[in-house]
Parts: C-alpha cells; sequence; structure tokens
C-alpha cells in the first residue's frame, strides 16, 4: 500500500528482504529520568510485542537537561543486559543521537521516549530532557513520540496507563503513519486507564513565571539555590494541553522544531533598514 501524498512508509527502500518478507520495525526507547525510572520500564514492557525495543537511556536523572549534548567529556556506553538495554553517562539527547548515529549498525525507524514521571505541558516542553530526546529523533524520518504523566495528588503514580496510552499511539502510527518528521508530546493524566476520557489533539498552552528560586546554606555556611517549581498554567483554556490533562484527557501536541518567527520577517527587514538615530 502506497502512503498517502506527504506521509512516510515505514518501510523504506531496500530493506525489504529478498524473498519479500517486511523486516520488523525498530523502535528506541530513551528517557531523560535514568535508565532505572520507573516509567521507562513500564513502557518497555508495554511496547515489548509490539517491535524489537532498544533502551539507551542516561545513567542519572537529567530531568531539564534540554537539548544538550556532551561535548566536552568522552561518553561511555554500558550494556544492563544481553543487548537491549545501554546506559550512558551523557544527555537524553546523547543517549538517542550515538543511538541513530553509529552505535548500532542497523538503524531505528521510531523514538519513544519517557514515561517521564511529570507533566511536559506548555513553556516545559523547552526545558524537557523527554521532549528532546523524542526531537533528536525528527531525523529518523517517522513521528516520534514523547509520552509524561502529569502528576497528580494523591493514587499516582499511574505508569501502567500511560504507558498503554503510548502502546496505543505507536500501534496506530503503524497503521497510518503521520507526515514526516512530526514529534508528538503526549501527556497522560495520572489516572487509572478506566477514567481517562479519551485523547485530545491540543496545542502549547504558556505557565505563569516560576516559582521564586530557593536560597538556602549549605553545612558550610555557603549560599546554595534551587531552581524553583514551574509556574502554574496561565495560558490553560480549551484547546491548550494544560486544559485537556485537567478535564481527564490525553493531550496529543503536534511539535515542530522551526522556532523562527514567521510572521516577523518582514518587520523585522524593515526595521533594520530605518537609521537608528543617534
Ligand atoms: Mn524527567
Amino acid at each position: 500500500m502506497r502512503p498517502e501524498d506527504g506521509a512516510y512508509s515505514i518501510v523504506r527502500p531496500g530493506r525489504v528482504t529478498r524473498d519479500g518478507e517486511v523486516p520488523a520495525l525498530k523502535i528506541l526507547l530513551a528517557n531523560d529520568d535514568g535508565y532505572r525510572a520507573e516509567g521507562l520500564r513500564f513502557l518497555r514492557e508495554a511496547l515489548t510485542g509490539v517491535a524489537p525495543i532498544t533502551v539507551v537511556a542516561p545513567d542519572r536523572n537529567c530531568s531539564g537537561a534540554s537539548h544538550s549534548l556532551t561535548l566536552e567529556v568522552p561518553l561511555r556506553v554500558q550494556r544492563v543486559d544481553e543487548d537491549t538495554w545501554y546506559v550512558i553517562n551523557g544527555t537524553p539527547t546523547d543517549c538517542v543521537h550515538l543511538a541513530i548515529t553509529g552505535l548500532f549498525d542497523f538503524e531505528f525507524d521510531m523514538v519513544v521516549s519517557g514515561v517521564n514521571d511529570g507533566a511536559n505541558l506548555g513553556d516545559d516542553v523547552l526545558y524537557s530532557g523527554t521532549v528532546a530526546a523524542a526531537i533528536e529523533g525528527r531525523f529518523l524520518g517517522l513521528p516520534t513520540v514523547a509520552v509524561s504523566l502529569v502528576a497528580a495528588a494523591g493514587g499516582g503514580p499511574h505508569f501502567a496507563t500511560a504507558a498503554r496510552v503510548a502502546r496505543e499511539l505507536v500501534l496506530r502510527l503503524l497503521a497510518r503513519p503521520l507526515h514526516r518528521s512530526m514529534i508528538l508530546n503526549v501527556n497522560v493524566p495520572d489516572l487509572p486507564y478506566e477514567a481517562l476520557q479519551g485523547f485530545e489533539v491540543t496545542r502549547l498552552g504558556h505557565r505563569h513565571r516560576a516559582k521564586a528560586a530557593v536560597r538556602g546554606l549549605d553545612p558550610r555556611g555557603r549560599e546554595i539555590y534551587w531552581v524553583g517549581a514551574a509556574g502554574a498554567g496561565q495560558d490553560a483554556g480549551p484547546g491548550t494541553d494544560f486544559h485537556a490533562v485537567a478535564n481527564g484527557f490525553v493531550s496529543v501536541t503536534p511539535l515542530q522544531v522551526d522556532l523562527t518567527r514567521h510572521t516577523a520577517l518582514e518587520s523585522l527587514r524593515d526595521w533594520l533598514r530605518e537609521p537608528a538615530g543617534e
């Protein structure tokens, strides 16, 4: 079957074996909470059986690492088990970058990142290592998926719910490929699966300014700071990711990497053309 115009086939040219068998899709799992994280284990379990899974994850919690690469120190790769679980002393982006640029002698078809322990709503995506790992997979030419569990007070965490949602989305992507290089940012309410209201396609909302940094003293009397908590949702009305999750829906936001403010190109040209004055 030919994919729709603009869609991308999961079977690449030259990847069909001689006897016509379609090789299995290979999925790379990554996260930013570190290789021991519960959400990653649930995700791996949920996707086992869908496709061959390889995990490449950081050796520690890298939440907030954003899209950073490690360039000044060497990266080391350790195997946790036989051949499907790798740990790197780097960032989430390092993990995916290495995995798709030389760690393996085969190509992956899709990156699934998560399940993050905490929301990646609105402005969070700029700081998120979970989303960064998914974005790094965009070169693969298939949609990549970042999945986060939006913590709620009491009852959770329902990582199993988020992992099951991830499985549903991956199966859907296999059946109906989306336009290439689309990044899906998925936020799942921290609820039992049966309590979910369904899926909602959303845009990113916006948070209030973050809470103040927390100042303290270390045991030797020197001043230290902790980055404060994220602000509450500000632009959080209907249509936003905040609103969907708050109402029990799985939020699915299509992301793109182009940060250009296209609408400002003309006015900025004019601005530069005008004399600046003294
Ligand atoms: Mn995290």
